[in-house]
């Protein structure tokens, strides 16, 4: 769900798009409604109320989110707040209590009108200094020139209400523009009124204020925003919307000629590194919207390679976990999440989607394939073989060491599962058609059960090896074959050098597997 990335010279990417849609408010009235004052900030601090009607019950618990759906970090967001004061529809203040650091209990609250607080930011600058477990892209920065905005920030939730549909009143710098998907329209001058289903919407959506620069790009099926900041004053919507292009066509032919969403917003948030050789991103993916925080140097091949590799990742999430995935996902709890053991598939398989589509669709050649694959291999040595991927799934907060290897050896592992159907299926099924069958059987608002899933997944490909192949590398810790797998395809890999190439007397079995799998 979220990648980062820490290297010199390396290539990243990422993207998103989005696009507000005028609503007519006149015949709605909420129940929950906040109002976020951004024009008026004392100590870095944005001041909140949220405005509640139509609750009689006595003992409430007011939240802001301990973890969000796409980290694997606890970043307790309850840790930002101050001053938090409740009242009813007299203004009579209600009592409060801390309840450990994200929650307050609220005494004789029959009456509920108003809960206001302080909110600091996360994060004041993005750069290469990066806390493990804290992921900046799912926190707030609040400068004079930009807003960086995730709402579990700056929103609590009552619990027990997180389904309900709430309003979401911005008041803005008059200059800035803000950058989102979620629905919307502008209220009076200075003042942004968003609607959304439920908080887990308000949860989903980030919001980029900065001076406008955006880009729209229109396909027949998607509609896609692309919107930055870049703190080095220059304009780069329109250059990094072009480059994001192909990808859009790439992914829909990928993903055989359909895209999951229609609109989707890449909100990039760039931020200038004096430095020419090291490079840091960080994107978090959502149902229509990526945002993407870039530390780099002003140099627009860096920077379009970085937000191209990280927007083709997070793009691919609209299918995992957005568009499949189990109850636990579906069901979020803010403060007690319940983990799904099959990460493997959520970010093992969107990587593993990210690195086989150049090769598939012809925009990449072998020796580039290699290249990636080769650094995959070699990174992943780095860690823990002793722990299987739902094992690292079950319980990421304790293991954040480890987590960086579900993009290395998860991407690998669904590798040698695709060369198996393939194999089995003579070209005709791989994982992008399991993939596309779970998506149709499932969807965003149908989730499958945690515990059934193998089994489902055991009959649904028909390959007698599933099981066995489950057993020994999702669920166990058998080292993946690779050399067997690679030699299956005309490949030679070295496993002292980790040296990938050609095999220049392969069989015509062995590349028609080859072809099979990667079209070449
Ligand atoms: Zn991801």
């Amino acid at each position: 769900m979220i990648r980062i990335l820490l290297f010199s010279l390396f290539l990243g990417l990422m993207g998103c798009s989005s696009s507000k849609k005028l609503i007519n408010h006149q015949h709605k009235s909420f129940n929950f409604s906040y109002l976020v004052d951004l024009q008026n900030i004392k100590n870095d601090q944005v001041k909140v109320e949220f405005l509640v009607q139509g609750i009689s019950e006595n003992n409430l618990e007011f939240c802001l989110p301990k973890i969000v759906p796409g980290i694997y970090g606890a970043m307790n967001f309850g840790q930002f707040i101050s001053r938090l004061k409740a009242f009813d529809a007299t203004g009579e203040e209600i009592k409060t209590k801390k309840i450990g650091t994200n929650c307050w209990s609220l005494e004789g609250a029959s009456d509920l009108a108003k809960i206001e607080y302080l909110v600091d930011d996360t994060w004041d600058v993005f750069d290469m200094n990066m806390e493990e477990g804290f992921y900046r892209s799912a926190g707030s920065s609040f400068s004079s020139d930009h807003f960086v905005l995730n709402n579990n920030c700056l929103l609590g939730y009552l619990i027990g209400y997180e389904n309900k549909a709430a309003q979401l009143s911005i008041q803005r710098p008059e200059e800035m523009y803000g950058a989102t998907s979620l629905q919307g329209k502008s209220g009076t001058k200075g003042m942004d009124v968003f609607e959304a289903e439920s908080y887990h919407d308000l949860v989903d959506s980030p919001i980029l204020y900065a001076k406008a620069d955006t880009s729209i790009l229109k396909f027949p099926d998607i509609e896609v925003e692309v919107a930055v900041y870049s703190s080095s004053g220059k304009r780069l919507a329109k250059e990094l919307a072009e480059h994001i292009r192909p990808l859009i066509e790439n992914q829909r032919k990928y993903l055989g000629g359909k895209l999951p969403v229609k609109n989707y917003s890449f909100l990039l948030f760039h931020n200038l590194n004096p430095d020419k050789y090291s490079y840091m991103g960080d994107g978090l993916e959502h149902k229509q919207s990526t945002l993407i925080l870039l530390y780099m140097p002003l140099d627009l091949k860096v920077i379009k390679d970085n937000v191209y590799g990280i927007a083709s990742h997070e793009f691919i999430h609209t299918i995992m976990p957005l568009g499949i995935h189990s109850e636990e996902i579906a069901n979020y709890d803010y403060n007690n999440p319940k983990f799904s053991k099959h990460i493997w598939l959520y970010e093992g398989m969107t990587e593993y989607f990210t690195i086989h589509m150049p090769i598939k669709n012809k925009v990449q050649e072998l020796p580039d394939f290699f290249r990636v694959l080769q650094r995959k291999i070699k990174e992943s040595k780095q860690f823990d073989k002793d722990l299987s991927l739902t094992e690292l799934s079950m319980s990421p907060m304790d293991k954040q060491d480890q987590y960086y290897n579900v993009y290395l050896k998860g991407s690998l592992t669904n590798m040698c599962l695709d060369i198996e159907l393939r194999d089995f299926s003579k070209g005709e099924y791989g994982v992008q058609d399991m993939v596309a069958q779970l998506l149709a059987k499932y969807g965003p608002d149908r989730a499958f059960k945690d515990e059934e899933f193998f089994e489902e997944i055991i009959s649904l490909t028909k390959w007698p090896g599933m099981r066995n192949f489950i057993e020994q590398y999702l669920e166990g810790t058998t080292p993946l074959p690779l050399k067997d797998y690679f030699d299956r395809v005309g490949f030679t890999y070295n496993e002292g050098t980790l040296i990938l190439s050609e095999n220049e007397e392969a069989s015509a079995e062995q590349l028609q597997l080859r072809k099979y799998w990667i079209d070449q």
